[in-house]
């Protein structure tokens, strides 16, 4: 008898963590987020879930044993949740494994390498219970980017080097010195990688208007607008550091764009400002001795808690942040990327009211990469009611793109790519 009472009294100990007077934990939200690099399902509650991960093969399988959960409507639909395009989940299943035990159960498309680990309370969120599905072989973008332009047979036709003389195709210009300048080589193509980073994603919906817009929305559409522009470029080619709506840490955005070799970091935000009435476009270069301005700043310092928000295995952002912050001396890309901004600031002025006339400065995480020149756009504020309008319009998005080409190929006329010691030569 008496080892039954201190059993049961053990079991409400557990399934009310520590507090009897607690009642099962409710799992108050359930999202999935299927990816390209992987798949993120988030468990929100008001307490924390205690939880253990395992694999189970053959057939492949990742299981969550949730303890003192309640089974409500929100785990439920967590089966109905699951794409059928998912790339590494084939289906959820959930039951009572143990009186106090749910247990998730992922049946995989391959074999995977799952991360589990809880987010304490930030912004709106509550505790969330993190789980990522990784595959065992990370997909590799600069592959992504080489199959999508057609790896072998993508040497772009040079252009016509008399048109290349002119301011209007400053780019040829380079492209046919590139040419004369290594006749003895096989002729190859300087292609200028852009790589374009859509702010927010996933869990991280950016600045949110009045009306329900989410800024990870207008980032994403804008920025797909300008990788298609750039694509169409004969020497020019882009690649997103998100394809879709999911989170990617700051540091791997800037890992992505390591990967491909990118020429250039463009990121792509529509955010919202402490006052409501604030408007226009600006353009931010990284900062490495404080912020040219206090509303500078603060957006630095709003942008750089993205990483809270969207909710990064600690673990796994030091791995990275090893690498990409290393003792670098960042002047000469600091000075590149002003002269970049200041290119950008010029096209899209011609677009949208500026909010100021010069390219500001801060310590923007997103824009480190110690060797590629990185801009941080804000394309618009969200929080004003008559930009939001403008932002969701897919015109107004084209032309913001356009301006931001403009921008970049004005760049590369005045700093040809041919100075960089850097090349990257497709076969
Ligand atoms: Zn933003």
């Amino acid at each position: 008898m008496r080892f039954a009472f201190s059993l049961s009294l053990a079991m409400l100990l557990l399934s009310g963590l520590g507090n009897p007077a607690l009642a099962d934990t409710r799992v108050n939200a359930a999202r999935v987020w299927p990816a390209p690099e992987y798949t993120r399902l988030t468990l929100e509650s008001a307490a924390p879930i205690r939880y253990s991960l395992s694999t189970i093969g053959n057939p492949d399988r990742v299981v969550l044993d949730l303890e003192g959960v309640e089974h409500g409507a929100e785990l439920e639909s967590m089966p109905a949740r699951i794409h059928p395009d998912d790339p590494y989940i084939r289906a959820l299943r959930i039951g009572r494994f143990k009186p106090t035990v749910l247990r998730l159960v992922l049946d995989l498309k391959t074999e995977v390498q799952p991360q589990a680990f809880v987010l304490k309370p930030v912004g709106d969120y509550g505790y969330r219970l993190v789980l990522d599905v990784y595959p065992l072989v990370p997909p590799d973008p600069l592959m992504a980017l080489l199959d999508e332009h057609g790896r072998g047979t993508a040497t772009p036709s040079q252009p016509d080097p008399g048109a290349g003389s002119g301011s209007a195709q400053p780019l040829g210009k380079t492209a046919a010195t590139s040419t004369v300048a290594r006749k003895e080589r096989p002729e190859v193509a300087r292609l200028i990688t852009i790589a374009i980073d859509p702010g927010h994603g996933g869990e991280d919906p950016g600045a949110v208007s009045r009306g329900g817009t989410h800024e990870k929305d207008i980032t994403l559409a804008i920025a797909r607008k300008l990788k298609a522009k750039i694509d169409r470029e004969p020497n020019m080619r882009a690649a997103l550091t998100r394809e879709g709506d999911y989170f990617i840490s700051l540091p791997m955005r800037l890992e992505k764009a390591r990967q491909v070799h990118a020429d250039l970091f463009v990121s792509v935000h529509a955010d919202a400002f402490i006052k409501p009435h604030a408007r226009g476009s600006s353009v931010f270069a990284l900062s490495e001795s404080g912020a040219t301005s206090a509303a500078a700043r603060w957006l630095a310092k709003k942008e750089n808690e993205a990483d809270l928000i969207g909710g990064v295995n600690l673990d796994v952002k030091d791995l990275y942040l090893k690498r990409t912050l290393l003792d670098l001396s960042q002047t000469a890309t600091i000075n590149d990327s002003l002269r970049l901004g200041r290119e950008v600031l010029s096209e899209i002025g011609g677009v949208n009211h500026l909010h100021k006339n010069e390219v500001e400065q801060a310590g923007f995480a997103v824009l480190k990469s110690p060797d590629i020149p990185s801009i941080l756009v804000e394309t618009a504020f969200i929080s004003n009611p008559e930009e939001e309008k403008k932002l969701k319009n897919a015109a107004y998005q084209d032309k913001l793109a356009d301006a931001i080409l403009a921008g970049i190929k004005r760049y590369f006329a005045n700093n040809p790519p041919l100075s960089r010691s850097r090349m990257v030569l497709l076969e």
